[in-house]
Protein backbone atom coordinates (compact mmCIF):
# COMPACT_ATOMS: atom_id res chain seq x y z
CA UNK A 1 0.00 0.00 0.00
CA UNK A 2 2.56 2.34 1.25
CA UNK A 3 4.98 1.57 -1.87
CA UNK A 4 2.39 1.80 -4.77
CA UNK A 5 0.77 5.21 -2.85
CA UNK A 6 4.28 6.33 -3.21
CA UNK A 7 5.18 5.33 -6.57
CA UNK A 8 1.50 6.68 -8.05
CA UNK A 9 2.17 10.45 -5.97
CA UNK A 10 5.45 10.46 -7.64
CA UNK A 11 4.67 9.73 -11.29
CA UNK A 12 1.11 12.18 -11.10
CA UNK A 13 3.60 14.84 -9.51
CA UNK A 14 1.47 14.96 -6.42
CA UNK A 15 4.52 14.63 -3.85
CA UNK A 16 7.25 17.01 -6.01
CA UNK A 17 5.95 19.70 -4.80
CA UNK A 18 5.65 21.20 -1.27
CA UNK A 19 1.74 21.50 0.27
CA UNK A 20 0.24 24.87 0.30
CA UNK A 21 -1.01 24.70 3.87
CA UNK A 22 1.16 26.41 5.84
CA UNK A 23 3.04 23.75 7.50
CA UNK A 24 6.79 22.53 7.34
CA UNK A 25 8.31 19.40 7.93
CA UNK A 26 11.08 19.24 9.65
CA UNK A 27 13.79 16.04 9.11
CA UNK A 28 15.12 14.29 12.09
CA UNK A 29 18.65 12.08 11.17
CA UNK A 30 20.91 10.84 13.80
CA UNK A 31 23.86 9.03 11.73
CA UNK A 32 24.85 9.48 7.69
CA UNK A 33 26.79 6.24 7.51
CA UNK A 34 27.59 3.85 4.68
CA UNK A 35 28.33 1.73 7.95
CA UNK A 36 25.67 -0.55 9.03
CA UNK A 37 24.69 0.76 13.10
CA UNK A 38 24.04 -1.91 15.43
CA UNK A 39 20.68 -0.55 16.29
CA UNK A 40 18.03 0.15 13.93
CA UNK A 41 16.38 3.32 12.57
CA UNK A 42 19.55 4.89 13.47
CA UNK A 43 21.50 5.54 10.11
CA UNK A 44 21.24 6.76 6.22
CA UNK A 45 23.52 5.83 3.41
CA UNK A 46 25.41 8.92 2.23
CA UNK A 47 23.96 8.18 -0.88
CA UNK A 48 20.77 7.77 0.04
CA UNK A 49 21.17 11.53 1.88
CA UNK A 50 22.56 13.45 -1.05
CA UNK A 51 19.56 12.07 -2.67
CA UNK A 52 17.02 13.61 -0.14
CA UNK A 53 19.42 16.42 0.22
CA UNK A 54 18.99 17.21 -3.93
CA UNK A 55 15.51 16.70 -3.60
CA UNK A 56 15.09 19.30 -0.66
CA UNK A 57 17.40 22.04 -2.16
CA UNK A 58 15.44 21.69 -5.38
CA UNK A 59 11.62 21.29 -4.18
CA UNK A 60 12.03 22.35 -0.48
CA UNK A 61 12.64 26.14 1.36
CA UNK A 62 15.70 24.69 3.88
CA UNK A 63 15.41 27.16 7.05
CA UNK A 64 17.17 27.69 9.98
CA UNK A 65 15.49 25.27 12.49
CA UNK A 66 14.92 28.94 15.12
CA UNK A 67 13.41 30.06 12.10
CA UNK A 68 10.86 27.45 11.35
CA UNK A 69 10.31 27.34 15.53
CA UNK A 70 9.62 30.74 15.86
CA UNK A 71 7.02 30.98 13.09
CA UNK A 72 5.71 28.02 15.51
CA UNK A 73 6.14 30.27 18.66
CA UNK A 74 4.23 32.94 17.39
CA UNK A 75 1.75 31.46 15.07
CA UNK A 76 2.74 33.29 12.25
CA UNK A 77 2.74 31.35 8.47
CA UNK A 78 5.32 29.41 7.53
CA UNK A 79 6.93 29.97 4.04
CA UNK A 80 5.67 27.59 1.54
CA UNK A 81 7.54 24.68 0.92
CA UNK A 82 9.17 25.07 4.78
CA UNK A 83 11.58 22.48 5.62
CA UNK A 84 13.94 22.09 8.17
CA UNK A 85 17.14 19.62 8.90
CA UNK A 86 17.93 18.30 12.34
CA UNK A 87 20.37 15.82 13.40
CA UNK A 88 19.95 13.81 16.90
CA UNK A 89 22.83 13.45 19.53
CA UNK A 90 26.09 14.68 17.43
CA UNK A 91 27.17 11.93 15.83
CA UNK A 92 30.82 12.22 14.42
CA UNK A 93 29.69 11.42 10.46
CA UNK A 94 27.56 14.68 10.73
CA UNK A 95 30.80 16.11 10.07
CA UNK A 96 32.31 14.03 7.69
CA UNK A 97 29.71 12.37 5.27
CA UNK A 98 26.74 14.80 6.17
CA UNK A 99 28.27 18.53 6.05
CA UNK A 100 29.77 18.08 2.77
CA UNK A 101 26.66 16.93 1.38
CA UNK A 102 24.89 19.87 2.86
CA UNK A 103 27.67 22.31 1.93
CA UNK A 104 27.41 21.54 -1.85
CA UNK A 105 23.61 22.04 -1.59
CA UNK A 106 24.02 25.33 0.06
CA UNK A 107 22.20 24.07 3.32
CA UNK A 108 22.14 24.46 6.71
CA UNK A 109 20.78 22.19 9.73
CA UNK A 110 20.65 22.02 13.39
CA UNK A 111 22.40 19.25 15.22
CA UNK A 112 21.34 18.35 19.14
CA UNK A 113 24.03 17.02 20.90
CA UNK A 114 24.74 14.85 23.74
CA UNK A 115 27.25 17.02 25.14
CA UNK A 116 28.97 14.36 27.93
CA UNK A 117 29.57 12.21 24.59
CA UNK A 118 31.69 14.84 22.97
CA UNK A 119 34.59 13.69 21.68
CA UNK A 120 34.54 10.24 22.50
CA UNK A 121 34.39 7.09 21.33
CA UNK A 122 31.62 5.55 23.96
CA UNK A 123 28.21 5.02 22.15
CA UNK A 124 24.91 5.66 24.14
CA UNK A 125 23.88 3.71 26.44
CA UNK A 126 20.74 2.20 24.48
CA UNK A 127 23.29 0.49 22.62
CA UNK A 128 24.35 -1.49 25.99
CA UNK A 129 20.91 -3.19 25.48
CA UNK A 130 21.73 -6.32 23.77
CA UNK A 131 19.92 -6.73 20.05
CA UNK A 132 17.76 -9.80 20.07
CA UNK A 133 16.36 -9.09 24.04
CA UNK A 134 12.68 -9.70 24.59
CA UNK A 135 11.06 -6.90 23.22
CA UNK A 136 9.37 -6.15 26.66
CA UNK A 137 12.46 -6.29 28.72
CA UNK A 138 14.13 -4.28 26.59
CA UNK A 139 11.30 -1.91 26.80
CA UNK A 140 10.95 -2.10 30.54
CA UNK A 141 15.06 -1.83 30.70
CA UNK A 142 14.42 1.67 28.85
CA UNK A 143 12.02 3.21 31.42
CA UNK A 144 14.14 2.45 34.10
CA UNK A 145 15.87 5.32 35.64
CA UNK A 146 19.52 5.69 34.39
CA UNK A 147 20.34 4.91 37.94
CA UNK A 148 18.57 1.56 38.51
CA UNK A 149 19.42 1.04 34.91
CA UNK A 150 23.15 1.31 35.69
CA UNK A 151 22.61 -1.30 38.29
CA UNK A 152 20.38 -3.85 35.80
CA UNK A 153 22.60 -3.44 33.12
CA UNK A 154 25.86 -4.21 34.55
CA UNK A 155 29.01 -2.32 33.20
CA UNK A 156 27.98 -0.78 30.12
CA UNK A 157 31.50 0.30 29.43
CA UNK A 158 32.88 -2.32 27.44
CA UNK A 159 29.21 -2.85 25.57
CA UNK A 160 29.42 0.87 24.20
CA UNK A 161 33.08 0.80 23.29
CA UNK A 162 33.07 2.06 19.61
CA UNK A 163 36.57 1.47 18.82
CA UNK A 164 36.41 4.76 17.54
CA UNK A 165 35.84 8.25 17.70
CA UNK A 166 32.17 8.55 16.92
CA UNK A 167 30.47 11.51 18.35
CA UNK A 168 31.79 14.86 17.50
CA UNK A 169 34.36 17.28 18.75
CA UNK A 170 34.15 20.12 19.92
CA UNK A 171 36.73 21.29 16.80
CA UNK A 172 34.32 19.56 14.58
CA UNK A 173 31.42 21.84 15.94
CA UNK A 174 33.19 25.09 15.89
CA UNK A 175 33.89 24.78 12.29
CA UNK A 176 30.65 23.75 11.31
CA UNK A 177 29.27 26.47 13.43
CA UNK A 178 31.23 28.92 11.49
CA UNK A 179 29.94 27.76 7.72
CA UNK A 180 26.57 28.17 9.37
CA UNK A 181 25.39 25.34 11.31
CA UNK A 182 23.76 25.70 14.52
CA UNK A 183 23.70 23.59 17.35
CA UNK A 184 21.04 22.79 20.54
CA UNK A 185 21.05 20.65 23.44
CA UNK A 186 20.30 16.76 23.57
CA UNK A 187 20.92 15.96 27.58
CA UNK A 188 24.23 15.10 28.76
CA UNK A 189 23.77 11.51 28.90
CA UNK A 190 20.85 10.83 26.85
CA UNK A 191 18.69 9.81 29.62
CA UNK A 192 14.85 9.40 28.59
CA UNK A 193 13.72 12.48 30.89
CA UNK A 194 10.13 11.34 31.25
CA UNK A 195 11.45 8.25 33.54
CA UNK A 196 13.93 10.49 35.66
CA UNK A 197 12.98 12.46 38.68
CA UNK A 198 13.10 16.08 38.65
CA UNK A 199 16.78 16.92 39.68
CA UNK A 200 18.07 14.50 37.90
CA UNK A 201 16.50 16.42 34.67
CA UNK A 202 17.15 19.85 36.08
CA UNK A 203 20.72 18.33 36.27
CA UNK A 204 21.23 16.95 33.17
CA UNK A 205 19.27 20.45 31.13
CA UNK A 206 21.95 22.29 33.03
CA UNK A 207 24.92 20.43 32.14
CA UNK A 208 24.07 20.04 28.59
CA UNK A 209 23.77 23.99 28.68
CA UNK A 210 27.03 24.61 30.12
CA UNK A 211 29.04 22.45 28.35
CA UNK A 212 27.70 24.30 24.93
CA UNK A 213 28.27 27.95 25.98
CA UNK A 214 31.73 26.79 27.64
CA UNK A 215 32.39 24.57 24.33
CA UNK A 216 31.19 26.82 21.46
CA UNK A 217 30.43 30.43 22.98
CA UNK A 218 26.88 30.60 22.09
CA UNK A 219 23.59 29.91 23.81
CA UNK A 220 22.02 26.90 22.77
CA UNK A 221 18.28 27.92 21.77
CA UNK A 222 16.36 24.65 21.13
CA UNK A 223 16.22 21.25 22.53
CA UNK A 224 15.56 18.01 21.72
CA UNK A 225 14.39 15.29 23.83
CA UNK A 226 15.96 12.25 23.80
CA UNK A 227 13.58 9.17 22.09
CA UNK A 228 11.40 11.78 21.78
CA UNK A 229 9.46 11.20 25.24
CA UNK A 230 8.34 14.44 27.07
CA UNK A 231 5.53 14.93 29.27
CA UNK A 232 4.14 18.11 31.10
CA UNK A 233 6.84 18.49 33.78
CA UNK A 234 9.63 18.01 31.33
CA UNK A 235 8.33 19.94 28.82
CA UNK A 236 8.33 22.92 31.82
CA UNK A 237 11.47 22.07 33.06
CA UNK A 238 12.82 22.86 28.86
CA UNK A 239 11.38 26.09 29.37
CA UNK A 240 12.99 27.56 32.80
CA UNK A 241 16.15 25.81 32.05
CA UNK A 242 15.96 28.89 29.16
CA UNK A 243 15.58 26.88 26.11
CA UNK A 244 13.02 28.62 23.33
CA UNK A 245 11.94 25.36 21.49
CA UNK A 246 12.01 22.03 21.64
CA UNK A 247 11.12 19.02 19.27
CA UNK A 248 9.86 15.38 19.31
CA UNK A 249 11.30 12.79 17.86
CA UNK A 250 7.86 12.13 15.62
CA UNK A 251 4.18 13.59 14.80
CA UNK A 252 4.12 14.64 11.43
CA UNK A 253 4.43 17.77 9.56
CA UNK A 254 4.40 21.04 12.17
CA UNK A 255 2.31 24.49 11.52
CA UNK A 256 1.33 27.26 13.52
CA UNK A 257 -0.90 25.58 16.18
CA UNK A 258 1.69 23.04 17.03
CA UNK A 259 3.30 23.46 20.90
CA UNK A 260 6.71 25.39 20.79
CA UNK A 261 7.75 22.63 23.41
CA UNK A 262 6.76 19.47 21.04
CA UNK A 263 7.51 19.77 17.45
CA UNK A 264 6.68 17.38 15.69
CA UNK A 265 9.29 15.81 13.29
CA UNK A 266 10.15 13.41 10.83
CA UNK A 267 12.47 10.64 11.73
CA UNK A 268 14.53 9.42 8.76
CA UNK A 269 15.93 6.27 8.42
CA UNK A 270 17.06 3.98 6.02
CA UNK A 271 14.58 1.44 6.79
CA UNK A 272 11.85 3.92 6.56
CA UNK A 273 12.50 5.13 2.87
CA UNK A 274 12.51 1.65 0.99
CA UNK A 275 10.75 0.64 -1.56
CA UNK A 276 9.04 -2.83 -2.14
CA UNK A 277 12.29 -3.78 -3.97
CA UNK A 278 14.68 -3.06 -0.59
CA UNK A 279 16.59 0.43 -1.85
CA UNK A 280 16.18 3.33 -0.98
CA UNK A 281 13.38 5.07 -2.53
CA UNK A 282 12.99 9.17 -3.14
CA UNK A 283 8.95 8.53 -4.26
CA UNK A 284 8.82 7.23 -0.62
CA UNK A 285 10.77 10.16 0.91
CA UNK A 286 8.49 12.23 -1.05
CA UNK A 287 5.85 10.67 0.45
CA UNK A 288 6.74 10.95 3.80
CA UNK A 289 7.15 14.62 3.56
CA UNK A 290 3.27 14.98 2.35
CA UNK A 291 0.21 15.64 3.90
CA UNK A 292 -0.63 12.48 1.71
CA UNK A 293 1.28 10.37 4.24
CA UNK A 294 -1.09 11.17 6.95
CA UNK A 295 -3.37 8.56 4.60
CA UNK A 296 -1.21 5.90 6.44
CA UNK A 297 -0.32 5.80 9.73
CA UNK A 298 2.40 3.40 9.69
CA UNK A 299 4.24 5.66 7.98
ZN1 LIG B 1 19.07 10.83 20.80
Amino acid sequence: MKHALASAAWRCGLTRRPARDGRAVVLAYHRVTAQRDRRPGMSVHPDTFEQQVGFLASTYRVLPAAQVAEAVSTGRPLPQGAACITFDDGWRDNYTEAWPILQRAGLTAEIYVVTGHVGTDRLLWTYAIPNGLDPHRAGALKRLPSKERAVALGNTAAATKAGERVFLSWDEMAEMLAGGVSFGAHTHTHPILTNEPPDVVDAELAACRRALMHGLGVEPLGFAYPNGDHNQAVRAAVRTAGFRYAWAASGGRCGPTSDPYAIYRLVVHEGAVRAANGRPSLAVFALMLSPLARLLPSL
